[in-house]
């Protein structure tokens, strides 16, 4: 990975990992996908390695990270679901070749069909999505309550209670801030 690019945000669930590779949507907006070649990086610190990647399918996947985005918001606060995003998700979804296979050690690894691969990783990554917002996986689409974030994520933890899309970032900044303000108040 070079240092030239921001890092990734890696997190457990692999949609919302992948939305959240463009940040900070409500402030500073920061893209994390810059260049295909930061494409094919993310994809195989996701197991989906692919062989190369095409500025046209770095924007087709960024028209698919974005229509992940409005529908997970959307799922999140239980409004429609926007029918150009949820048109968007199934065309990726319906056009992915990959195959589930089994390892010997008993993982689930993806084989990517087509030429580049990276067709079928996001039609994995449209798939996952798919699982999320229609509630199929144990967890909650919940929205960041970072003013600048509002990144919807997966909320897995027990009480359903997470308010962070990302505790090493808009968890930290918020608990630095409140300690700030708590830091204030005593100073004065
Ligand atoms: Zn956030």
């Amino acid at each position: 990975m070079s240092a030239r690019f921001p890092d990734f945000r890696l997190g457990s669930v692999l949609a919302t990992s992948f939305t959240g590779t463009l940040t900070e949507r409500r402030g500073d907006t920061l893209e994390r996908l810059p260049t295909p070649q930061r494409l094919i990086d993310w994809l195989a610190a996701n197991d989906l390695t692919v062989e190369s990647c095409s500025t046209a399918q770095l924007d087709r996947a960024r028209e698919l990270r974005e229509s992940i985005h409005a529908a997970a918001t959307a799922a999140a606060v239980q409004a429609p679901l926007p029918a150009a995003a949820v048109r968007i998700i199934n065309d990726h979804s319906a056009r992915g070749a990959a195959a589930a296979v089994l390892t010997p050690d008993g993982e689930r690894r993806w084989q990517l069909g087509s030429a580049s691969g990276v067709e079928d990783a996001l039609g994995v990554i449209a798939a996952d999505a798919i699982s999320i917002i229609a509630g199929q996986r144990d967890g909650r689409l919940a929205l960041c309550a970072s003013p600048t974030c509002q990144a919807a994520f997966f909320d897995t933890s027990r009480s359903r209670s997470r308010r962070w899309c990302d505790m090493g970032t808009c968890g930290n900044r918020h608990k630095k801030a409140r300690f700030l303000a708590n830091r204030n108040v005593a100073d004065s």
